[in-house]
């Protein structure tokens, strides 16, 4: 066994992950983040992301 414990880096503010518990499942893949506020704001700007793969304005007025 290894004397390092593999500890995971929060995926948001690359802190280590001291507690567990904090772990966000966005399509099939597991995100670890230090508190619940890395969470939050990893959701937010997650699902902003998501938006922006809609096309933009598609009814341009030139
Ligand atoms: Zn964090």
């Amino acid at each position: 066994m290894p004397a390092e414990n593999h500890q995971e880096a929060c995926k948001l503010c690359s802190q280590k992950v001291a507690i567990k518990g904090f772990t966000l499942v966005l399509a099939g893949k597991e995100y670890k983040f230090c508190c619940a506020g890395c969470l939050c704001i990893f959701r937010l700007l997650y699902s902003e992301k998501q938006h922006n793969n809609y096309p933009p304005n598609t009814n341009k007025e030139s």
